[in-house]
This record gives C-alpha cells, structure tokens and sequence, in this order.
C-alpha cells in the first residue's frame, strides 16, 4: 500500500514548514508571481498536492514510510544498527504509519470519522488508541524507560479499552511483521 495521505513524519514541524513554504513558491511561479490563479477548489487542490508532494519527498528519514517491507525495511532489530532518537523513531514510525493503514483497510469506511468520536472507522480508532495508550505505558522515572514493547502493550491496552479489543489482530499482526512479536 502507497504511503497515505502523505508522509507521515515524525519530524512534523519539517513537514509543515516544507509543505507551507511550497505553497508560497507555486503561488509566485504561477500567473506572474500574482498568486490568484490557484485559488479556486481545484486548482486550490493542484496547491495543496504540490505541497503535500514537495514534504514527501523531502523526507529526512532513510526510507519513505510504507507498509511495504521492500519499501521500508525497518524492523524491531534495526534498533540495533541505527543510533539517535531520530532514526530510533523511524523504526517505531513506519510501524505506527502501517497499523494505521491496516486499521483503516481491515475497518468500515466511515465518511464522518473526522467528526463523529464514536466512529468505527479504523481512522478514527486509530488515532484514539495512539493517544490512549501513552497514559497506560509503564514509565517509573528514573528507573526504568518506555521501550517499544511497552508502547506496543499499551496499544492493545488502549485498543481492549475503548473497543473491548476489535483491533488486537491488527496490533498484533502489524508489530509482528515487523519484529516486534
Ligand atoms: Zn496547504
């Protein structure tokens, strides 16, 4: 499955600056630098792509994120080849990015999910367990760190919460695939 409905980065203020600053670039390279011509839906959308596209593919990170493992290939053991929170979040990243996809595909469309909180839309799930699942993560400062076992737990915890557990197949499955059993 292609990346949707844009890459998503963990660096998000890179993302957003690149994404604005292209808008300001197209609105001046079209009509004469006077910006009107891309102003209605349409070509309001043509704006937005062109954005949306620009901060894909100035991606920082080493792969694009993808459910794809050819395309990313970023596993629980890449951990341990990799070093500095940045590349230590790609790894949890792409494995968030794939539950997401595999939520939304293994769930009911729902064309108010982005409104309605009680929807069982795998997009609007998604997003309520990823929000979730931090207050359930065993964190004992100063002893003892979140590892990604532990925010994969609270996953599920946060998923059997708020859903009596419809979507542990996918947390189970997505985190599997990629290491983390
Ligand atoms: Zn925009």
């Amino acid at each position: 499955m292609a990346s949707t409905p844009t890459n998503h980065d963990d660096d998000l203020e890179s993302d957003i600056v690149i994404h604005e600053y292209t808008h300001g670039l197209m609105n001046r390279l079209t009509g004469g630098g006077t910006g009107r011509c891309l102003t209605t839906a349409v070509s309001g959308g043509l704006g937005e792509g062109w954005s949306d596209a620009m901060a894909d593919w100035a991606n920082i990170r080493r792969f694009l994120y993808s459910t794809n493992t050819a395309v990313n290939r970023l596993k629980y053991s890449s951990l341990r080849t990799s070093s500095g929170v940045h590349r230590y979040g790609e790894i949890w990243a792409n494995m968030l990015h794939t539950l997401h996809a595999q939520m939304m595909v293994y769930n009911e469309f729902d064309a108010n999910a982005r409104t309605n909180p009680e929807s069982r839309a795998g997009y609007a799930m998604s997003l309520h367990i990823l929000i979730d699942a931090p207050k359930l993560q065993l964190a004992i400062l100063p002893v003892r760190l979140v590892s990604l076992v532990d925010a994969k737990n609270a996953l599920i915890q946060a998923d059997y919460n708020r859903y009596n557990g419809l979507n542990r197949c996918s947390i189970t499955q997505v985190f599997a695939r990629r290491g983390l059993g």
